[in-house]
């Protein structure tokens, strides 16, 4: 079975490259980055979406003054 959003072929932002996917599948994780701009912004009504394969993340990331919050997830795999 196939959706529309697995099928969408994603370019991260930062590089340029197209994410890895097969079978409709990405074979690798990314951030999908989303915000919907409002009214005390210069981008009003503008609905935005940064994609960034994780090498890109971390490079980007890096540049900033405080590193992104991080929690870790407790992972419950059905078995
Ligand atoms: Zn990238």
């Amino acid at each position: 079975m196939r959706n529309k959003e697995m099928s969408e072929a994603l370019v991260c932002n930062g590089c340029g490259r197209t994410l890895l996917q097969k079978n409709g599948i990405y074979r690798e994780d990314f951030a999908d980055l989303r915000k919907k701009w409002g009214y005390f912004s210069r981008k009003d009504t503008q609905n935005h979406r940064i994609v960034l394969c994780e090498n890109c993340y971390d490079r980007l990331t890096g540049l900033l003054a405080l590193p992104p919050q991080i929690e870790e997830e407790t992972e419950l795999l059905a078995l």
